[in-house]
């Protein structure tokens, strides 16, 4: 039996709470122990544990927490320790731990508060996070710091990162600041760029280009050491090779982290870019998070998974999701009797039981070969780029496959017609086809300071061939100020729009002989309107108030309404 909470719990204590949980079930309502944990919600394990050590257990702190003592920790401390001061009175010093046998807190108090009896709370990690991060990464480095850094290269093997370590070097804790910072703000990506006499990093968030912040010029490669240094390169390698890529891992309170590095030479200097590989983010399942699509939508997913074999497209623009939405579609599809191949460049993303693949272009006929004699069921291919894996895709699916991959063309029509551009005879496409989708993301606005608008401007009513019933919707937009909440940017988090159009046997016999052309298949599918649309969907986020006119008509083209 293992409860999982992050922390050790030996036996005695977990067989007392499981036996808590079945003796306070109706009789035989548990079939057994593991049932009892699994049904339970940690809040509920927690407040048993709670009781048994003798201190009290709190779901929710955020709101009694003074904020002038939670100013008094060093957070690296709160970080390693994970305690948070609440409140003190004459006598004592509350604070909330999520590890009940830790006392770095509990030591840090007693030290610095001698006269006051230090009195523990315990609560769930999720709840202790935030409160750590609203003072964390805030303490970078001053510029003096930074400015009185000797240059001098040496090499250290540090493969992975701990961030919430506390760094002696300044030149580290900048590092340790912006990847914490990006962590803590979700972003996607982190640039590192040389400009005409300055070095700056800015972080991608939701799709959008932030701002720039600057790093000292004469740390210009000093930082790229370090971070080469982080992959266990020698500085040596940046002159050797124009482009690097590699990988490191971050440790963020007590999340590991990957990071994909790609750094390019300019003419500069150099451009870095590092991917922040979250496992939250790949972990995404279909119906939950960025992926909640409608009911409807869901359903259609659900029938395109269950076709046996042939290729399912998934197309848009980069950045739109697609191979997050296929990687938690290939998720759902992973079972045991199931041999799953991918074949991607780079591996984002491990699931357990699958076969992953990295493939570089040279190889690629090489390893078909050798791939197809492994004889997968599912094939989940990175992208359909050129002529080697768009035939490698229809070989599969003729030969009773079913393959997953990625197009970039802006509509789901147009994915035959980008087949036959590449080189595919539009029959052999029309026949392996069996699902077209096309995703996109639309940021959603901030639910703190999104400001209503009475109703939609006519003109924008106009030009986007709105429905009348459109214009006696209330509408929400962006707040330009922002808040707390959003970090000014008004918007928070994204959601996945799908357009899918299944391939009947009908379509697929009329597009091999030509006497239907995508086009037209798409309008025959959007006069009848049942299947979902990016369109569709889209509009309905902007009725249901979670995005503005503004993100939507960024996303998706919403003047062609036909
Ligand atoms: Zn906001």
């Amino acid at each position: 039996m293992n409860l999982d909470l992050g922390f050790p719990v030996n036996e005695t204590l977990t067989r007392r709470v499981v036996d808590e949980i079945i003796a306070l079930a109706p009789e035989g309502y548990f079939p057994g122990d593991d049932a009892a944990i699994r049904a339970s919600s940690s809040a509920r394990i927690l407040s048993i544990i709670a009781s048994q050590c003798g201190i009290p257990f709190l779901r929710r702190i955020r709101d009694f927490v003074d904020p002038v003592l939670l100013e008094i920790f060093d957070p690296a401390l709160l970080n390693r320790g994970l305690f948070v001061p609440i409140a003190r009175d004459r006598s004592r010093f509350y604070f909330a731990v999520v590890n009940p046998w830790d006392t770095t807190g509990e030591d840090a108090i007693s030290s610095r508060f001698e006269d006051l009896e230090p009195v523990r709370v315990l609560v769930p990690y999720a709840e202790m996070i935030p409160l750590i991060e609203s003072v964390s990464g805030t303490q970078g480095p001053s510029r003096n710091e930074l400015e009185s850094i000797e240059v001098d290269e040496r090499s250290e093997e540090k493969l992975y990162f701990d961030i919430n370590a506390e760094h002696e070097e300044p030149l580290a804790r900048l590092v340790a600041k912006i990847l914490s910072d990006a962590i803590r703000l979700r972003a996607s990506d982190i640039h590192v760029k040389c400009g005409i006499g300055e070095v700056t990093y800015s972080y991608r968030i939701d799709g959008d280009m932030g701002m720039r912040y600057p790093i000292p010029m004469k740390l210009k490669n000093r930082i790229d050491a370090f971070l080469l240094n982080l992959m266990g390169l020698a500085p040596e390698e940046r002159v050797k090779n124009p482009g690097i890529s590699g990988r490191f891992g971050v440790n963020y309170l007590n999340r590991s982290i990957d990071i994909r590095f790609e750094r390019h030479r300019t003419y500069r200097g150099y451009h870095v870019t590092m991917r922040l590989l979250d496992k939250a983010h790949f972990e995404a399942k279909l119906g939950v998070g960025s992926l909640a699509f409608d009911p409807a939508t869901l359903f259609e997913l659900e029938r395109v998974m269950a076709i046996p074999s042939g290729i399912i497209v998934m197309s848009g623009p980069t950045g739109s999701g697609k191979s997050t939405t296929l990687n938690a579609m290939l998720r759902e599809l992973n079972r045991p009797e199931d041999n799953i191949l991918t074949l991607e460049n780079p591996v984002e993303d491990e699931i357990p039981g699958v076969i992953h693949c990295d493939i570089r272009p040279n190889e690629f006929k090489a390893m078909i070969a050798s791939f197809m004699r492994s004889d997968p069921d599912i094939i989940l291919m990175g992208e359909v780029r050129d002529l080697d894996s768009a035939e490698l895709a229809i070989e599969a699916a003729i030969t009773g496959h079913k393959v997953l991959t990625t197009i970039h063309t802006p509509r789901a029509s147009q994915i035959i017609e980008r087949f036959e551009q590449i080189g595919i005879e539009r029959w052999k496409i029309a026949q392996t086809l069996k699902a077209a989708c096309a995703q996109r993301l639309i940021k959603l606005l901030c639910p703190v300071c999104k400001v209503l608008k009475p109703r939609l401007l006519e003109r924008d009513v106009r030009k986007f061939n709105l429905d009348d019933s459109m214009r006696d919707v209330p509408v929400y937009a962006r707040n330009p100020e922002g808040c707390h909440e959003c970090q000014g940017r008004g918007y928070h988090g994204r959601a996945a729009i799908l357009e899918i159009i299944p391939i009947t046997a009908r379509w697929s016999d009329e597009l091999s002989k030509g006497t239907l052309s995508p086009y037209e298949m798409e309008r025959e599918v959007r006069r009848d309107g049942r299947l979902p649309s990016l369109r569709d969907s889209g509009l309905a986020l902007l009725r249901e108030g979670r995005t503005d006119l503004e993100a939507l008509s960024k996303s998706i083209d919403l003047t062609n309404s036909e």
